[in-house]
């Protein structure tokens, strides 16, 4: 290049060589992209997080995706209509292999894309400065037509060419550039800011899969709290969550939830929402209420929607150190085991978030007295007992409702007293219960009798 500038060292992991090796013996030019370039630079400008190898995933050649497909024997077609081909390594990393673009016809929410010849085509249609550095592997060519590296140098974000253009062809940058900007902890450039903020409007635009990956993209960078922030300064929060906007509107309240979702650890993404979602109500019936239609507009997957919903829901109340083994047992019989450590994940993040080491000590107990109970397998679950339907039809039980109704009357006794769980000692306790004055005598509210009470 001729910038002047130096260049910092590269060093791509083995598998990234050996797939522009591939391309560049097959007679094509082979490109790296986006977060490795942008980390290797960051990196010899002084910033301590190092450059991993996995962000060395995305490729960009003038292969077309059929010569990619001819040319490597494991591949995925994760986006043939933009040109992208999955490329699997021997180890199983995939590799983006991307033919250059040119954008032809947008229409807000896609590029239609069509196939450039050169990289200078295609970083012309990348969305920022700092993504448009391509560097060649085989020939160390470096190419930096728009700045990136001064921009990456002096922490700025900066759209390439017009940024009202480049939003307008797709809004999606709009939430990109506020997670690049959040993550790198970068100013957006004073003409980007302007026109993204104008931008934001066009979000609703958008389809619902790619703000969630987007948002799940976020919650995955190391401080989500910068982007998050931004989110709600530029308006991106109002437009696609607005249920959190009146959360935001308390500014203490916003700060902690802001620092209790970066206190989770950034691979458990989906806490992280669950953690960014919660205040969305006072008790578990009204965040879960307020939350179901968030994670449905974002279309979550309904196994993500539910293992969110859970945990708002059973955030409180939450058991402690002093309470009774009958207690923790009812906790965990409510909650489910599975559930335990995602919600002393929460508490935990929250404890950090507020720098209260008394907090964390107390919760650390905790977890200590839940884990040794956990540990005696206690029966939990109507599965766990020691009898079931089948048993107490034998017993002469008529079948129907009350069936179900002596199990839980029974799985509450030995919530109690685990070592109930036995098949001769729940019979004679079912048979009592059936006998006049037993269950059915009851009202439906009754509490369950005392143990070593005479059933
Ligand atoms: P990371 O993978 O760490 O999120 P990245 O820069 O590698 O960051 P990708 O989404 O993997 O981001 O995209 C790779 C490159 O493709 C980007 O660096 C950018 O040049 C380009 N790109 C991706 N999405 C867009 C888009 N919507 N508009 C323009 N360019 C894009
Ligand atoms: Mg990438």
């Amino acid at each position: 290049m001729t910038d002047g500038r130096d260049r910092p060292p590269l060093a791509p992991p083995a598998n990234f060589t050996w797939v522009a090796e591939t391309l560049e013996s097959h007679g094509f030019e082979a490109w790296a992209v986006g977060g490795a370039i942008r980390a290797a630079v960051r990196a010899a400008a002084g910033d301590p997080s190092p450059v991993r190898d996995q962000d060395w995933d995305d490729v960009a050649t003038n292969a077309r995706p059929d010569d990619v497909c001819r040319i490597f024997r494991r591949t995925v077609p994760i986006g043939i209509e933009h040109g992208t081909v999955g490329v699997l390594a021997r180890d199983g990393t995939m590799y983006e292999v991307t033919t250059f673009r040119l954008d032809v016809e947008t229409d807000g929410r896609h590029a239609v894309v069509a196939f450039a010849d050169t990289i200078d085509e295609d970083l012309a249609r990348r969305d920022f400065t700092v993504n448009a550095i391509a560097w060649r592997s085989a020939t160390d060519e470096w190419r930096d037509p728009f700045a990136g590296q001064a921009d990456l140098e002096r922490r700025v974000l900066r759209a390439v060419g017009d940024p009202a253009a480049r939003f307008a062809e797709d809004y999606l940058r709009v939430l990109r550039g506020l997670r690049f900007a959040g993550r790198l902890s970068f100013e957006i450039d004073p003409p980007t800011r302007a026109a993204l903020e104008q931008a934001v409007s066009g979000l609703g635009r958008l389809s619902a899969e790619r703000v969630r990956e987007e948002l799940l993209k976020v919650l995955r960078d190391r401080t989500p709290s910068r982007a998050l922030g931004l989110y709600r300064e530029v308006g991106a929060l109002q437009a696609w969550y607005p249920e959190l906007e009146a959360v935001a509107e308390d500014p203490e309240a916003w700060r902690r939830t802001l620092e209790a979702v970066d206190a989770i650890p950034r691979h458990r993404s989906l806490l992280r929402c669950a953690r960014w979602v919660l205040p969305l109500g006072e008790d578990g019936e009204a965040r879960t209420e307020r939350a179901r239609p968030l994670l449905e507009r974002l279309k979550f997957s309904n196994a993500d929607a539910r293992r969110v919903l859970h945990l708002l829901r059973h955030y409180q109340p939450f058991i402690g150190p002093m309470d009774s083994a009958a207690q923790l047992r009812h906790w965990l019989a409510e909650v489910g085991h599975g559930s335990v450590p995602d919600l002393f994940r929460l508490h935990l993040a929250d404890a950090r978030a507020s720098a209260e080491p008394q907090m964390q000590a107390y919760l650390i107990a905790a977890w200590r007295r839940v884990h040794d109970e956990m540990l005696s397998a206690p029966p939990l679950t109507l599965a766990d007992l020691a009898i079931g339907g089948d048993e107490l039809l034998a017993l002469g039980v008529p079948g129907g409702p009350l069936i179900g109704l002596l199990l839980e009357e029974l799985h509450a006794q030995v919530l109690e007293d685990p070592d109930l769980n036995e098949p001769v000692e729940l019979a004679r306790r079912a048979r009592a219960l059936i006998e006049p004055g037993g269950l059915i005598g009851r009202d439906s509210s009754g509490a369950s009798p005392e143990h070593g009470e005479d059933v």
